[in-house]
């Protein structure tokens, strides 16, 4: 990507982000480690992991950032229900569950009944643990019903989705900013970035970027499958609001974004060979622990792009980590191959007799 004129210094874009309520949740910075096992292996780029997933509070993850400040509102305006529906392994369920937990609201998941809703596992573990009203429902207008129910009561609900939509984004041009100052002190310039995002942390590190006027190529992957043209032209629609809710001179195109649903698999939530093979190597390289769903697929992109020739030795590459380990659990199965050492074969062990 060309290099264009930084529209704001660093210091005046963190001034106007205190313009924003935000609450005070996650242990920042994150941390960002380097990869050099990982690099070697590869023969490829410097790798560095910007590790979103250690934000510290409910086993972490970008929803960590971003709920700092998109439910800023529903604590100041005093809501009664924090409410999520999604899949079982959500994370923005768990962390919406936390949440409601730590400021002692009401939080009501609605959660489908899919393949890794039984046994209770993973982040719908988690869910209960956090005293959730937790409804694994078979069809989407289970969860209206649910919604009405709530609103019938007179609870005042707020949906961590769809309320506080573009405080999520803004989040992550401060996350851009933190990552950035951390890479200026080691003397480092990237030349690319990587993360997994529906929406709003893919489009905070490019306004992030953009308003600082760096020419870094920002690759987003989807977790779901989806028309890229049409996911770039909605991202580069948050964007321009995004901007225009800091007051930036930017504007955003479709073509600003590269963001790829083809990593995704069939849908939503199923593993692929592809994530599989990150979530392993990723582990036996440097202990870096992905999840199936998410990171482990934007990871698998990343190695795919590597192997493509499409990044060399002498360039470096920032993976923003953005959590979902608790999901791991669910899937485990799934992701062990069971060869002759796989724990399922194992139940012959007994302890040698004493004496
Ligand atoms: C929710 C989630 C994402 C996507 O987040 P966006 O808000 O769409 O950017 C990516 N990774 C993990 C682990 C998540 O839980």
């Amino acid at each position: 990507m060309a290099a264009a004129k930084p529209v704001i210094s660093a210091e005046a874009l963190k001034k106007r982000l205190e313009r924003f309520a935000r609450l005070s949740l996650a242990d920042l910075p994150t941390p960002l480690l380097d990869c050099p096992r990982l690099s070697e292996k590869l023969g490829g780029p410097r790798i560095l992991v910007k590790r979103e997933d250690l934000t510290g509070m409910a086993f972490g993850g970008n929803k960590v950032r971003e709920f700092e400040y998109s439910v800023a509102p529903a604590i100041r305006e005093g809501y009664d229900v924090l409410l999520h529906g999604a899949a079982s392994q959500s994370n923005q369920s768990r962390l919406t569950a936390a949440m409601a937990a730590r400021f002692g609201l009401k939080a009501v998941m609605v959660g489908r009944k899919d393949a890794h809703s039984h046994p209770v596992n993973g982040n719908l573990l988690l869910d209960h643990l956090f005293g959730a009203e937790v409804h694994l429902v078979d069809r989407p207008d289970e969860k209206t019903q649910v919604v009405e129910r709530l609103k019938a009561e007179g609870q005042r609900v707020y949906n961590t989705s769809t309320d506080g939509y573009y405080l999520r984004s803004i989040s992550y041009v401060d996350g851009f900013l933190e990552l950035w100052e951390q890479l200026q002190a080691r003397g480092i310039r990237p030349d690319g970035l990587y993360v997994c995002s529906g929406v709003h942390t893919h489009v905070g590190l490019v306004v992030g970027a953009r308003a600082l006027g760096l020419p870094l190529r920002v690759v987003g992957i989807s977790p779901s499958p989806q028309d890229d043209e049409e996911d770039a032209a909605n991202l580069a629609r948050v964007a321009n609001k995004v901007a225009e809710m800091l007051a930036l001179d930017l504007s955003f195109i479709g073509e600003d974004f590269e963001s790829y649903g083809a990593y995704a698999g069939d849908a939503y939530g199923t593993l692929t060979d592809a994530s599989r093979e990150a979530v392993v190597l990723a582990a036996r390289t440097e202990a870096l622990i992905l999840d199936p769903v998410y990171t482990g697929k934007a990871f698998g992109a990343m190695l795919q792009h590597i192997r493509e020739g499409q990044w060399k030795p002498g360039q470096t590459v920032v993976f923003v980590h953005t959590g979902g380990t608790p999901a791991l659990f669910a899937y485990a199965d799934e992701l062990l191959d069971p060869g002759p050492s796989h724990p399922v074969h194992a139940g012959t062990y007994r302890e040698p007799k004493a004496g």
